[in-house]
């Protein structure tokens, strides 16, 4: 046990015969919710502080997950800092989450005390609509509900707390299987920025000897790169950054072009099949399709906070191309991508950072200074205080 830990509880399924006064208690105890330390904002400006947070007591369809880890995302950074507009502080960020079962709800039975798993961006959907349905619960008509900052209708309109915190309660049915063969906080990144990569990759079929480009080299740009390269694909990176050509080329591209040299990208005209762009700034994508190959697609994740320069419809015609979106995966979806990451060893590259370095953390991701992802580790955090925050 980690100093400054907090004792995890008594495992509901595991307690051991006692006297009656004993059993009594362990039994009360397995009936309680946890007291969670976690990090996250007051308010729009006051960064990242410590928390506690109060989880349920595990219903019957619910995992309590000791966390480990999580990944910091982009995501965080806007939604703490209030720049995604109104939110409901206290706030606790993180859904790269990964750590161990600590409990489970009587229903379940698909995962025990000491499995190693996983918690992306969603803890629930509808069940019921076609998107859900059909597994791409990202979709959900109704709205998904995020792991963080979103109201969880099946647990009385509580705002949902993410992973930066010592433990989780989710629904069994949002919650994945990490292979044990993957380092667990190099894995957390792949449950946003991984399948986020993955799904389109997934989606338009690119299989062994296709050439896919990546535009932008970050979190999400990097783990493009490998899904990519793991899939048997040729890939081209495109940056504006010269000082990223060496890194991208460390990573497994197959060539690197400068966006802003016009002569480099004339020379990749027709020679892509499906193009990944990771960039949120506001950028041309004329000069981007024209490189694509008849039938070829552009995918775009980062969405910008103000408007695009338009796109030019005769270049799109004219090559039967696909202008595309995609947001992150659906849970079975998301399990495929971790089971094909263990078969590939594919994770990400990380900076493990501690609760008191969050902050400066942010502030590096902003500036672009990371390489490519950092995770909290968790047994950082303080231990929880008495009386819950949120
Ligand atoms: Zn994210
Ligand atoms: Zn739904």
């Amino acid at each position: 046990m980690t100093p400054g830990r907090p004792v995890p509880p008594p495992l509901a399924l595991h307690i051991p015969p006692a006297d009656d006064a004993e059993q009594d208690l362990a039994s009360e105890r397995a009936g309680e919710g946890l007291l969670a330390a976690a990090r996250g904002a007051v308010s729009s400006t006051s960064g990242l502080v410590p928390l506690t947070v109060a989880r349920r007591a595990p219903k019957a369809d619910d995992v309590e997950i000791a966390v480990e880890f999580c990944g910091l995302c982009h995501s965080d950074v806007h939604a703490t800092r209030g720049e995604w507009g109104t939110q409901n502080y206290p706030l606790v960020p993180g859904h790269e989450i990964v750590g161990r079962v600590s409990r489970v709800g009587a229903d379940v039975d698909d995962f025990a005390p000491g499995d190693l798993v996983g918690v992306g961006c969603i803890v629930d959907s509808c069940r019921e609509c076609e998107s859900c349905l059909d597994g791409f619960e990202q979709y959900c008509e109704q709205g998904m509900t995020g792991t963080y900052g979103a109201k969880d209708r099946r647990n009385g309109d509580a705002i949902t707390q993410g992973g930066y915190a010592s433990s989780v309660v989710v629904d069994r049915r949002y919650v994945l299987h990490v292979p044990e063969t993957l380092d667990p906080a190099a894995a957390a990144p792949l449950l946003c920025a991984g399948i986020t990569t993955f799904s389109p990759l997934r989606h338009f079929g690119v299989e062994e000897g296709d050439v896919v480009g990546v535009v932008g080299l970050g979190g999400l740009g990097h783990m493009a790169v490998k899904l990519a390269k793991a899939m048997g694909a040729k890939v081209k990176v495109f940056t504006t950054s010269e000082s990223k050509v060496s890194a991208a080329l460390e990573l497994g591209a197959d060539a690197v072009v400068l966006s802003r040299d016009e002569e480099a990208m004339t020379a990749e005209n027709r020679s892509i099949d499906i193009i990944i762009d990771t960039v949120a700034a506001p950028h041309d994508l004329n000069p981007y399709f024209r490189t694509l190959r008849r039938d070829g697609a552009l995918f775009q994740l980062g969405l910008p906070s103000e408007a695009m320069p338009p796109v030019n419809p005769g270049s799109l015609i004219r090559r039967r191309l696909s202008y595309a979106g995609s947001l992150i995966g659906g849970i079975a979806e998301t399990q495929e991508m971790l089971d094909f990451c263990a078969e590939h060893g594919v994770v990400s590259d990380i900076e493990l950072v501690g609760a008191e370095e969050l902050n400066e953390a942010y502030d590096r991701m902003v500036a672009g200074d990371v390489k490519y992802r950092f995770v909290l580790d968790t047994t950082t955090l303080q231990a929880p205080s008495e009386r819950a925050d949120a």
